[in-house]
Parts: structure tokens; C-alpha cells; sequence
């Protein structure tokens, strides 16, 4: 994974896969986040635009019930 310093646009929530803009960007991850579609706010289940086309790609991408 791309450790990036710098604070992407937005974030990617897995739960619904919507764009995130309000999260809080720490040392190259993803510190605090905050769904607003869903109400998603575990900021471990949040991705940048990068990651998550890589995790879309990956074998990772099994959600059950898919
Ligand atoms: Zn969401």
C-alpha cells in the first residue's frame, strides 16, 4: 500500500460506497471518518479513491451476500 502524507480529496466508504469529504487525515491514514450517507464512522472502513480500486481488484472484495 502507498503511504501518502498528504490528504486525498475524499474517501471512499466501504459500507455504501459513497464519496466521504468529512474525515480527519493523519500521517498518511485515515484518522477519524464520518459517513454522511450511512452514518458509517468506523474510519478503518474508509478508503482512499487509490486504495479502494486496488481492494476493488483484489481478492479482499468478497462481502457476503454479494
Ligand atoms: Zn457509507
Amino acid at each position: 500500500m502507498v503511504v501518502k502524507l498528504s490528504s486525498p480529496d475524499y474517501l471512499i466508504c466501504c459500507d455504501c460506497e459513497s464519496p466521504c469529504y468529512v474525515f480527519e487525515w493523519k500521517e498518511g491514514r485515515v484518522a477519524e471518518a464520518i459517513c454522511e450517507a450511512c452514518g458509517n464512522d468506523e474510519a478503518e472502513t474508509f478508503l482512499t479513491e487509490e486504495d479502494y480500486d486496488a481492494y476493488a481488484y483484489s481478492d479482499a472484495w468478497k462481502y457476503p451476500g454479494r
